[in-house]
């Protein structure tokens, strides 16, 4: 790579890709590739409670299916990982005892003896009388020599400094500041040796050579005690840019209450992946103008961070269902045939060849979303109604439509079945009969399709054909008189 730009997507793997971290990865994503950079893939599964079997692999192969492809990390070149690995916090354990033990040697930080009992107490009390500032843990350092010679377990945490201004110009939300006096003495390595996210999270992007930190904004409470540890363990800072918190329409943060949140979970529902990135794209950046369309290299071309909202982002669902309706339209249409295939002979409706096909989908695309709504929706395409919508049947069907139907069909057949020609009889026949041409356009409608709505009533009486078309007029005729 060109650049020194590295910036890196960290997940936990948790057993799914939320779609905010999806809009996460994709950020960086468009931020290294606009930078000539390097992408980076950092597994965060140093929480041994939460590992789930498989996520890794289930993470991994989302962002793929996105087609966000990853410069290193687990499997970014086949065999090998990239130069700065491994990629899985999990093999990484030394590098976090090493810095811990760096931070106890130069007094940034200390062993806590506390046990659980004594830190609930704590907590309890600092709340009830509502102190200001950190909770005060530390022990004498006698106490804790007599805890230690006892054997007691302990943990390592941050040593937090008072009465200093804690500050960062962050790429997105301008500059950020904190006194230090209400930042607690953060928990770095916890009894079983582990880390805990803020010391692996800042010895990695360290150590991976990461310019530039772009994460959600539920971070952004983390930043005063991730400055203190650069400043402590000698490490030049990154940039930081935190993304805007992702709300439902009632403004609340995203949860899984209100609806899917898992990418797999649109990956089922057959959304395409270009119009979900462009949808999440959109959810905290926009170009400036009021192009909406965008495929991944555009975004490329204009993304940039400056153009990233402070404010949160509706996570509107119908927007989602426009982009993928709008994407399914431009698609090739041998790819919606070979979507469609499947499902017709599933319902054992037979054999279309690939032109019928191509009308039926030209027809269709405007009133779907996805391509298995067109035989919901258009069954008629593919076999004859056996039932007439009953409210339809009462608003449309007259008295006098039977007759007036027959005439239609007689008049109708043997002549051209082309759309405009349809429509010119049609016409004529309403001026002879002196009614109006609705009197056999929403007759006609129920007796092909058994329904009220659907395309372009001339188009697709065209693309049924004769056969079909007159078969089921005259079948309307005698079910519905
Ligand atoms: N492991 C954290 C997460 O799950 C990473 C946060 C960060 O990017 O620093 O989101």
């Amino acid at each position: 790579m060109s650049s020194d730009t590295r910036v890196r997507f960290a997940p936990s793997p948790t057993g799914y890709l939320h779609v905010g971290g999806l809009r996460t990865a994709l950020y960086n994503y468009l931020f290294a590739r606009k930078h000539g950079g390097t992408f980076v893939l950092r597994i965060e599964d140093t929480d041994r409670k939460r590992f789930v079997e498989g996520a890794e692999e289930a993470l991994i192969d989302s962002l793929r299916w996105c087609g966000l492809d990853f410069d290193e990390g687990p499997g970014a070149r086949g065999d090998e990982d990239g130069p700065y690995g491994p990629y899985r916090q999990s093999d990484r354990q030394e590098l976090y005892v090493a810095a811990a033990n760096k931070l106890l040697e130069s007094g940034h930080a200390y062993r806590c003896y506390r046990t659980d009992d004594e830190l609930q107490q704590i907590r309890e009390e600092h709340q009830a009388n509502k102190s200001p500032g950190r909770l005060k843990v530390r022990l004498p350092e006698e106490e804790s020599a007599r805890r230690a010679a006892d054997g007691m377990p302990s943990v390592v945490r941050l040593k937090v400094p008072d009465g200093e201004t804690l500050s960062v110009n962050d790429l997105v939300r301008g500059e950020v500041s904190i006194s230090s006096d209400i930042v607690d003495d953060q928990i770095l390595l916890k009894s079983d040796g582990f880390p805990t996210y803020h010391l692996a999270n800042v010895v990695d992007d360290h150590a991976m050579k990461i310019s530039h930190v772009i994460r959600g904004e539920e971070w952004l409470p983390s930043m005063p005690k991730h400055l203190l540890l650069y400043r402590a363990l000698g490490y030049e800072l990154p940039q930081f840019a935190h993304l805007p918190l992702l709300l439902n329409s009632d403004r609340s943060k995203l949860s899984k209450r209100q609806g899917d949140v898992a990418v797999e979970d649109y990956r089922e529902k057959s959304f395409y992946p270009e119009a979900l990135l462009n949808f999440v794209a959109f959810l905290g950046w926009n170009p400036g103008d009021d192009r909406e369309m965008f495929s991944l290299d555009e975004l490329i071309e204009e993304f940039s961070l400056k153009r990233v909202n402070k404010s949160g982002a509706i996570f509107n669902l119908e927007k989602l269902s426009w982009f993928n309706q709008q994407y399914l339209r431009e698609r090739p249409v041998a790819e919606t045939i070979g979507q469609l295939r499947p499902l017709l002979t599933e319902k054992g409706w037979g054999e279309f060849d690939d032109a019928y096909l191509a009308e039926v989908i030209e027809l269709m695309k405007e009133r779907v979303t996805f391509p298995y709504e067109i035989p919901e929706l258009g069954s008629y395409f593919f076999v004859d109604p056996t039932e007439y919508d009953e409210k339809t049947v009462k608003k449309r069907w007259k008295a006098e439509s039977g007759e007036r139907m027959t005439r239609l069909a007689e008049r109708l057949e043997g002549g051209s079945w082309k759309a405009d020609d349809l429509e010119t009889v049609f016409k004529d026949q309403a001026e002879k009969e002196e009614i109006g041409a609705g009197q056999f356009i929403h007759p006609t409608r129920l007796a092909v399709s058994g329904t009220g709505v659907g395309p372009s009533l001339y188009h697709m009486l065209e693309t049924l054909g004769e056969e079909r078309c007159l078969r089921r007029i005259r079948k309307a005729t005698e079910v519905l008189g």
